[in-house]
């Protein structure tokens, strides 16, 4: 793996009403190797050059120990946005693994996202969190059938692997969900994939789930997903370019009945679904850190 220098890792702060809650941003690794298909972060306005190519930032943890050290405002750190924190060069390099230590030593709160059960080995670490501050790890499921999802997917957990994942972090009080996007139209767009994975994900102890009935499409991203599209759907491409033309927002033409479904199954199986909600709820497994003051 390659190192590249960094002046800063964690971002500024910001109100956390948007997005889980998360305070702070963190990229540890540049690139990811994961191969999605859809991936934004390719896009060229990131300038991740050679995506494919994960790099770490130099020193990462001695940076993140003086960014964590010198910001006014606790919060929660999140992580996962731009590139995966649980990408293969983890296992031996363990920087997310230490940046989580520094979480835990500053009192931070932390959110994960994530499509590889590597997280699971990191599990003391969110149960340390939890007990002062929140702790999160949410999963990105976009298809409930292994066989696509190693299509569109190809260098990561399973999704099968993902919900036994999920299931351990539930089983162990951490606060869990699952991120349904993006819905490629055409692809996983319908019915019985939304249906199956909201069941499975409140199977498996999920605390929310979030959708998007889409996919967002531009620049460089564009053609490396189209380029994919032959690949692996030949025709499906030609397909995209009559219906959505240059397009950004690529909605499912089946979103609105699919938001019905996936509204319909929410709330018969109780459960959270809505930004708001699940901030609210994260917040309120901050209960551990009551218990153990009364503990003492
Ligand atoms: S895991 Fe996330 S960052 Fe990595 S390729 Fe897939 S979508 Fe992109």
């Amino acid at each position: 793996m390659k190192f590249i220098q960094a002046k800063h890792i964690i971002s500024h702060y910001s109100n956390g009403q948007h997005w889980f809650g998360w305070n702070y941003n963190m990229n540890i690794y540049k690139g990811c190797c994961h191969g999605c298909i859809y991936c934004d972060s390719r896009s060229e306005c990131y300038q991740v050059y050679d995506f494919e190519q994960v790099r770490a930032k130099e020193n990462a943890l001695g940076i993140i120990d003086n960014d964590l050290k010198s910001k006014r405002k606790k919060g929660i750190v999140g992580t996962g946005a731009m590139s995966d924190p649980y990408n293969p060069f983890e296992k031996e390099y363990q920087l997310t693994r230490g940046a989580l230590k520094l979480v835990l030593k500053y009192q931070y709160g932390v959110g994960i996202l994530t499509k590889s059960d590597l997280v699971l080995r990191d599990i003391d670490l969110f149960k340390a969190i939890k007990k002062q501050k929140e702790a999160m790890v949410n999963f990105t499921i976009t298809t409930f059938d292994d066989s696509l999802c190693k299509i569109i997917e190809p260098n990561v957990s399973l999704t099968s692997e993902r919900f036994k994942a999920i299931k351990i972090l539930a089983d162990n009080q951490i606060f869990t969900g699952v991120l349904i996007w993006p819905i490629l139209p055409f692809i996983n767009d319908h019915e019985d994939n939304i249906r199956n994975i909201i069941k499975e994900a409140k199977r498996n102890g999920a605390s929310f789930v979030i959708p998007y009935f889409g996919v967002t499409l531009r620049q460089n991203q564009r053609d490396y997903f189209f380029n994919q599209l032959d690949k692996k759907f030949p025709g499906l491409k030609d397909r995209y370019i009559h219906v959505f033309g240059n397009q950004y927002e690529c909605l499912s033409p089946n979103h609105k009945r699919l938001y019905n479904v996936f509204e319909e199954e929410c709330r018969h199986l109780n459960l959270v679904y809505k930004m708001t909600d699940i901030i609210d709820k994260l917040k309120s497994t901050r209960g551990m850190k009551q218990l153990s003051l009364f503990d003492r």
